[in-house]
């Protein structure tokens, strides 16, 4: 309250969370007081193998040992492992790899990429599409509300609505560099696109000879189903975005991912883009660690298979109380539950958190509410939660009939 940032200390107290996190393993999360929570939020895509993974945690003790960060002079092995890794996982001709320290730092950086190897400015993004809160990133946020105090942003940059390939054909002009899409939208409450969308968005890139930037930082690394949500449509970027779950939930890392062909740009001045800590041994020990987790767990199906049993569940619930809940949608483990306004959904949430369930809503759409669990997560856990979304869902309804 005195020190970092009262109006947001005064928002978490009445979403019901005035508490203090202590430790965490799995999908659960433990406060100073022993209080154990569900975490439903997954740190908003971050905890994808779940909290304080031993394999992660363990690889990351053995590097601080031995050298915990580079001399960004000398070689860097585990970013070596890691690009090479990435390279080998990632769709299509993507080969080129680096590392930053966030996803909005991965933006940053892809929008200059794409800058400078189009000799072009224009920049195309989506309606609620969210990209981070630098101004790079801002400018390609599609929220209003937080990209209005700010302006004036970055110039020629352009929103269409998202699942719609008609609009962005149109929004080409000659200084377009880029097109910056979520393969399914996170933050702008949880959207998978028409299965026509993405295939048709590359084909017009390719056609208009524009970069397509898809930016995989949330949903990326599992998340969907697949390694990657543009795996799903089989689409090939020239440039990916990666964050949030690629340091395993132990170390912050971001990644810029590219095809040779983008990665000319790097030709005439190799220090034409640069990061002091991007890259550095640690966070890249701790991605190549998650990396192994999330293969060698199948994590992608399992998120696959969980989802379903989620979904489905939600959508009955859902068709039992349509005051409450308006819509259920999502992709994997990728799930939002858009309440019928947004006080229901505050309710919800203080409801949720009176049952130890840590919860949140989409940053660009504040009816979703988004389930992100860790892919693992037990079915114990899940019908727990389901339980506990029943109860509070019922708890609502009858709240909305007395009134
Ligand atoms: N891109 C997407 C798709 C995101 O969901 C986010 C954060 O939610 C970002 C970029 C920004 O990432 P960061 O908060 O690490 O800067």
């Amino acid at each position: 309250m005195d020190h970092i940032n009262p109006s947001l200390m005064r928002l978490i107290s009445f979403m019901g969370y005035d508490t203090i996190e202590d430790h965490s393993s799995g999908c659960h999360i433990y406060d100073t007081s022993g209080n154990d929570f569900l975490d439903c939020l997954g740190g908003f895509g971050v905890f994808t193998i779940g909290h304080s993974h031993p394999k992660v945690i363990n690889a990351v003790k053995a590097q601080l040992d031995k050298m915990p960060l580079s001399s960004k002079v000398l070689m860097v092995e585990p970013y070596a492992l890691l690009a090479k890794k990435l390279a080998d996982i990632s769709p299509g001709s993507l080969q080129y790899v680096f590392m930053c320290n966030s996803g909005t730092e991965a933006i940053e950086g892809a929008l200059k990429i794409a800058r400078l190897k189009t000799k072009k400015h224009g920049l195309i993004y989506t309606k609620h599409g969210f990209h981070g809160k630098t101004m790079g990133s801002l400018s390609i946020t599609g929220r209003d509300a937080f990209q209005e105090p700010f302006r004036p942003l970055i110039p020629g940059a352009r929103m269409i609505p998202f699942g719609d390939a008609d609009a962005l054909a149109e929004a080409i002009d000659d200084d377009t560099a880029a097109f910056v899409v979520e393969p399914v939208q996170g933050e702008g409450g949880i959207h998978v696109p028409p299965d026509d969308y993405l295939p048709k968005v590359q084909e017009i890139c390719r056609d208009k000879k524009i970069l397509l930037i898809t930016d995989e930082v949330q949903s990326g690394l599992g998340r969907t189903g697949k390694l990657f949500a543009c795996d799903h449509w089989g689409i090939e970027p020239d440039i990916m975005t990666l964050a949030k779950a690629l340091g395993g939930g132990v170390l912050p890392v971001g990644a810029i991912l590219g095809t040779p062909d983008v990665w000319e740009i790097f030709e005439e001045n190799p220090l034409i883009h640069s990061s002091t800590f991007g890259g550095n041994p640690l966070a890249c020990t701790a991605a190549l660690a998650a990396i192994e987790v999330i293969i060698e767990e199948n994590l992608p199906d399992k998120a696959a298979e969980t989802g379903k049993y989620i979904l489905n569940e939600l959508k009955a619930i859902r068709d039992e109380h349509p005051d409450v809940i308006a819509d259920v949608r999502g992709i994997g483990c990728f799930i939002g539950v858009e309440f019928a306004d947004s006080d229901v959904g505050g309710i919800m949430i203080s409801s949720l958190a009176a049952r130890k369930v840590l919860v949140a809503f989409t940053l660009n759409n504040q009816k979703v509410l988004r389930i992100e669990p860790a892919l693992g997560i037990s079915r114990d856990d899940v019908d727990k939660l389901l339980g506990y979304i029943r109860e509070s869902v019922a708890e609502v309804s009858s709240l909305i009939s007395s009134l």
